[in-house]
């Protein structure tokens, strides 16, 4: 009998070439094979009447190659055509015209007389019904015809190098020699009392479509199940670890709080409220802020560092650019200098200036960040001072590559990490594995769909502001077609008039290619002529920082007008002033990008605009491009985003540091991942270690996927 993470090269009858295709795909266990589900399934049991009109839903036909044929056009194209009959047709059936363009090896493999399935779109060419570049597989009358046909035939992900029939032969083979005993499930009972074995059979060579869906749910609630007991595996091991509380009494914060020349939305209110109760608690914060941009979240993050130092904490602020991060340092500059705050700033171009990294050095001088600042002394509480040197800094502000510098620091109480997206699970856990634990707070401001956040950042806590402060002028986002480009000018130019200052966003892929500094250059004359006489700046990433830094400061001064600029300007700048944006080839920046630009805007008490250029006529473009024109609410657009494009690589990737999924789907079974979680959850609240006999499947599951021990797992 078969071990089901037996190597699929014991297995002697497979070929060796199919087994060398079957290892380019990733296959290669048993396990592997049966677990590589088929993306669909075809009812081969009786197929439909060839059609008389075109359809958008794709359909699976039957019927014999009756001629074929190769022509050339254009040159050297060629096509290849197949004419089907549909068998025991009446006279009047319309035969089916399959074609094929530039796809040499299609026309080695049909032949007239042969019978085909084909799975495509029909549609109306002249008066022929055709099928252009159709899914077909050749029926040959051999033994294996019941593996094939008269029944619901499954079909696999396309692999090179192996036909959908060989694959179909080898798995279904393998399902015959496995023992019913193999496939344990771990599902608890109560999430779904079906047998696993019976849903890998099931789910491969089904008998009806309902058992079929039956033993799909199955198996999307293993899978989900698997991951939700991860992520809770994650999050009680960071409930477990030792932290300390980080919590002053709030009198700085007040403090803070009354200089500031607004007040704080309620969402803002309530997201301090439970920052609070996370620092005062003894096990470390592990929260995500969520709040669309300009949603304020920069106040917040300040009162979770007052509340830290002074409790004699030290605080660090990291942003994912050196624009940002020195913004922040501005900002805080002038808010908490006032407060007696000492601040020091850290990023790859302040290197040289300040010296070894005061925050992770491994406890000797901290000389650069006194002299930075000339010696204000602390008038925080006594205990304070002590467990920290006089003349270190109370908040250090850099870029994420903070992390990476050096280990040990002595004194972190608040980590605050700007601009979550950038920053995977990987780069957290780096923060989070220090013992005692610091508290952790990461904020975005690129919202995921809801029923993505219990997965995606379903080991965090999660709080939101979603409420944006009042007096916020409105943004109003309008879709030109380029040829309008002269009208948009003739705007651009009165809002410069009157005062207002403008971004020109265009793409660029890649900021490392020098040919796109190039190009920069270039779009940037174009620029200077059309708004002459108005100051223009150009900004992208081949800039050294420094310089970069110059030019943000004479745009954020009024001295400049208009910036030209690539997408280094994606996240977090903040000019009221700035109240118009142009964005050139929008069609090439995702949603939630676009969205993230715009929010650069709409940041004063003026109207702002966003106009996006397109010079992409097609349908899905303008689907995508109306979304924003709709919506300024960055969940919506999120939501929207998801629909168009699939949640693409949110899972499997550093992000999110969770295995790809291979059956389940994230939107179409969301039902399933909020039943997985909920059970995952309750295992996890009532046997937090996962001691009891009947957990320690569970543990083992862990342990596996995470290839590693959990501290409190094992
Ligand atoms: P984001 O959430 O995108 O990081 P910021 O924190 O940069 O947003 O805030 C955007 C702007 O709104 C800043 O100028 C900030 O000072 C201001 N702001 C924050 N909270 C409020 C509020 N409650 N009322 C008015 N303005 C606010
Ligand atoms: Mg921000």
């Amino acid at each position: 009998m078969m071990e089901i993470s037996q190597p699929l090269a014991e297995l002697d009858w497979i070929p060796r070439p199919r087994l060398l295709a079957l290892c380019r795909l990733g296959l290669e266990t048993v396990e592997d094979l049966l677990t590589h589900y088929p993306r669909r399934h075809e009812d081969r049991h009786q197929f439909p009447e060839f059609p008389r009109e075109e359809s958008d839903t794709s359909i699976c036909l039957c019927g014999e190659v009756v001629k074929t044929s190769l022509r050339r056009f254009g040159g050297w194209k060629k096509i290849f055509e197949a004419t089907l009959h549909q068998p025991d047709a009446n006279a009047l059936s319309q035969p089916l015209v399959c074609r094929w363009f530039n796809l040499h090896y299609v026309q080695k493999m049909i032949a007239t007389g042969q019978r085909l399935v084909v799975f495509g779109k029909p549609r109306l060419r002249g008066n022929r019904i055709c099928m252009d570049h159709p899914e077909f597989e050749v029926i040959e009358n051999d033994e294996e015809m019941s593996i094939h046909f008269r029944r619901i035939t499954p079909i696999y992900p396309a692999t090179e190098g192996l036909s959908q029939r060989a694959l179909r032969g080898i798995i279904y083979r393998i399902l015959q020699h496995l023992d019913n005993e193999r496939l344990e499930t771990l599902l608890p009972a109560a999430l779904d009392g079906g047998d696993g074995t019976i849903a890998i059979r099931t789910v491969h060579f089904p008998e009806d479509w309902e058992s079929l869906s039956a033993a799909r749910e199955h198996l999307v609630l293993s899978e989900f199940f698997a991951m939700q007991m991860l992520i809770a595996a994650r999050r009680a091991e960071s409930s477990v670890r030792a932290g300390a509380a980080h919590c002053g009494r709030g009198e700085l914060l007040e403090k803070f709080l009354r200089s500031l020349p607004f007040e704080l939305t309620d969402a803002q209110n309530r997201v301090i409220a439970e920052i609070r109760r996370d620092l005062a608690a003894n096990h470390p914060m592990n929260r995500l802020l969520q709040g669309d941009v300009g949603s304020g979240k920069t106040v917040v993050a300040i009162a979770a560092i007052l509340l830290a130092i002074e409790a004699g904490f030290q605080a660090a602020f990291m942003a994912p650019t050196q624009i940002l991060a020195e913004q922040h340092y501005a900002v805080l500059r002038r808010w908490l200098e006032p407060l007696r705050v000492r601040l020091s700033i850290r990023t790859a171009a302040r290197q040289e200036e300040s010296g070894p990294l005061p925050l992770f050095e491994s406890g000797n001088a901290r000389k650069e960040s006194s002299s930075r600042r000339g010696g204000v002394t602390s008038t925080r509480d006594a205990c304070a001072t002590q467990t920290r040197r006089d003349d270190a800094p109370d908040v250090i502000i850099g870029t994420h590559a903070l992390l990476y510098e050096t280990v040990s620091f002595s004194n972190l109480g608040l980590v605050v990490i700007d601009e979550q997206h950038k920053f995977g699970v990987a780069q957290r856990a780096r923060l989070t594995s220090r013992e005692p634990a610091p508290d952790v707070l990461v904020m975005t401001a690129t919202p995921i769909p809801r029923t993505l956040t219990m997965t995606v950042y379903g080991d965090l806590d999660v709080s939101m502001i979603d409420e944006m402060p009042r007096n916020r002028g409105k943004i109003i986002t309008a879709v030109r077609d380029e040829s309008k480009l002269g009208e948009v000018l003739v705007f651009l130019r009165t809002q410069l008039e009157s005062g207002r200052q403008i971004y020109v966003i265009y793409p660029l892929i890649d900021e490392s290619e020098k040919l796109n500094a190039k190009a920069a250059a270039a779009e940037y004359e174009t620029w200077r002529e059309r708004l002459h006489p108005f100051r223009c700046e150009l900004l992208h990433g081949r800039i050294p920082a420094p310089e970069k830094q110059e030019i943000m400061e004479r745009f954020r001064g009024g001295e400049t007008k208009a910036l030209i600029s690539t997408t280094v300007l994606e996240v977090g700048v903040d000019i009221a002033n700035a109240t118009v944006m142009l964005i050139e080839n929008a069609e090439r920046f995702g949603l939630a990008q676009l969205h993230q630009l715009r929010g650069r805007i709409g940041r004063g008490e003026h109207k702002s605009y966003c106009i996006l250029l397109s010079s992409d006529p097609s349908k899905e473009t303008a689907a995508k491009l109306t979304v924003l024109e709709k919506t300024s609410n960055g969940f919506e657009v999120a939501e929207a985003d998801w629909d168009l494009r699939g949640p693409g690589d949110l899972l499997g990737t550093a992000q999110s540091g969770l295995p790809a999924l291979k059956i389940g789907n994230l939107k179409r079974d969301a039902h399933l991942m909020r039943r997985a979680r909920a059970a995952a959850m309750s295992i996890f609240a009532a046997d937090p270690r996962l001691e009891s006999a009947e957990n320690q499947r569970f543990r083992r599951l862990i342990v596996e996927q995470e290839g590693r021990t959990f501290s409190n797992v094992s």
